[in-house]
């Protein structure tokens, strides 16, 4: 049977193109009766921090890849023993030998430029020892060919891959070969993995062959850039899966976004429901260029996710962001002052205009603290010459309405308006900055309306003072 796996690294927030490949390899198994295994690859220790393992494990259960649909997680610390028993086998049956050069020795013997070991303890016969590296003694004719669902067969000529180091001088394994013993270990058919690692592979192939193992098939999925064609990095752009999830964007919304990037499922059609994908996506399909992780496209593809939900769904994914819990702020209301009944009046109106669930906070805040929060900015925009004297006769007429609806207030406003020979546009912005204090938002009648009488002449009695 198929096996595949994710094998992150917990050395930082989990990325965007990892759970893409998490998401590549977890669709290529389902499709093919596999398995998924999750291996946590923490044997660099000085990086490793537990929190971001679990980072990973929730990141992944929040993306669609629940704790219950895979095997694992392993960890590869675990595996330490299996590791060193492969160096030593490769080392007894000659393929591997023990090194003492410094990279300075080597560089003397081959000109200022380091372009590789130059093979100077390959027959030397060195005994382990303190401070020797172990080295693979790769072939020198020939070429290792890798078959790849993505890029075909990549050829690599193997007098042009150096005898790399498999343990340090200090006995410890290096990642390449414990990669390689734990997909063995764990019986992985299938790597898939991010182009960045297929530099590694035709020496990691090597290394099956050496240690007697079919080597699994590969697929080299392509690297994720931005705008400006760069890789994406965590210290320039948004990366984290956790960030994206914190604004608000729909982990529905973003698991299919991130299977667009280099693919797309027939029909010419970008948004479709996840099913669509399992069954469409082909690994063999994938496009081998650098894919264009575009966040406006996410932006507006979550916006529509977003106006796709049935309203109660709506209502209760906004939870977060009007509670705060974990790691998302809370808002500028107390839990006290919030009122489900209000929300639920304007929640229809909020879910066309927002592309992040974190958008929904500025929208309805007025409905909830005590006083409108004072932006100068906006009062200067909105208060114009006028102003007051409109607002004013707002006071009085909105006093005097005989039901407070929003049809009637709009009635209302536009009369007064008219009086002052303003369009009912110009008349609304000092209403709306005097009750929600800011200049956009939320249709206005239907916000004054949920907002109630004795609120809205409150804030606009306080805007004349
Ligand atoms: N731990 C490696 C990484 O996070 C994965 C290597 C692999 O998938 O083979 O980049």
């Amino acid at each position: 049977t198929v096996r595949v796996r994710f094998a992150p690294s917990p050395t930082g927030m989990f990325h965007v193109g990892g759970a893409r490949s998490a998401l590549q390899n977890w669709i290529y198994a389902k499709q093919q009766g596999g398995v998924f295994v999750l291996r946590i690859e923490d044997t660099d220790a000085a990086r490793n921090k537990p929190e971001w393992t679990e980072g990973i494990l929730s990141a992944l259960d929040w993306i669609g890849i629940s704790r219950d649909s895979y095997e694992g997680p392993y960890f590869q610390s675990s595996y330490a023993g299996e590791h060193r028993a492969a160096a030593r086998r490769l080392y007894e049956s000659g393929r591997a030998y023990y090194c003492d050069c410094t990279r300075e020795a080597v560089q003397a013997r081959t000109g200022n430029q380091y372009t590789g070991y130059d093979g100077y303890c390959r027959d030397r016969g060195l005994p382990p020892g303190e401070g020797r590296a172990l080295r693979f003694r790769t072939p020198d004719e020939g070429a290792t060919v890798v078959v790849d669902l993505i890029r075909g067969e990549p050829t690599f000529e193997n007098k042009l891959i150096e005898d790399f180091v498999i343990a340090r001088g200090d006995g410890s394994p290096v990642f390449l070969l414990a990669n390689v013993v734990d997909d063995m270990t764990m019986g992985i058919t299938h790597v898939i993995r991010a182009e960045e690692h297929l530099p590694n592979t035709p020496k990691q192939q090597l290394l099956w062959d050496a240690l007697g193992v079919k080597p699994p098939i590969w697929a080299h999925v392509p690297v994720v850039v931005n705008e400006k064609r760069q890789k994406l990095s965590k210290r320039r752009d948004k990366v984290a899966l956790e960030a994206y999830r914190d604004e608000g964007y729909l982990a529905t919304a973003m698991r299919n976004y991130l299977m667009l990037l280099g693919w797309a499922p027939s029909g010419d059609r970008e948004i479709v429901p996840w099913s669509v994908i399992e069954d469409e996506f082909r690994l063999a399909e994938v496009n081998p260029s650098p894919a264009f992780f575009d966040e406006k496209k996410l932006r507006a593809f979550n916006g529509e996710y977003i106006r796709a939900l049935p309203i109660e769904e709506f209502v209760e994914v906004c939870q977060p962001w009007l509670t705060g819990t974990g790691t998302i702020a809370p808002p500028p209301w107390q839990p006290e002052e919030f009122d489900p009944a209000a929300f639920a009046a304007v929640a229809p109106l909020a879910q066309t205009r927002i592309a992040v669930l974190s958008e929904i906070v500025p929208n309805v805040d007025f409905l909830f603290v005590a006083s409108p929060l004072i932006d100068e900015a906006a009062w200067t925009k909105a208060m114009k010459d006028g102003s007051a004297e409109l607002l004013d006769d707002a006071i009085a007429a909105f006093e005097a309405v005989p039901s407070w609806d929003a049809e009637t207030l709009k009635a209302t406003l536009e009369t007064v308006g008219a009086a002052r020979g303003l369009k009912l546009g110009k008349a609304q912005a000092p209403v709306r900055v005097a009750v929600t204090g800011r200049t956009v938002g939320l249709p206005l009648f239907e916000s004054v309306e949920v907002l109630g009488a004795e609120r809205t002449l409150t804030r606009l009695r306080a805007a004349r003072v």
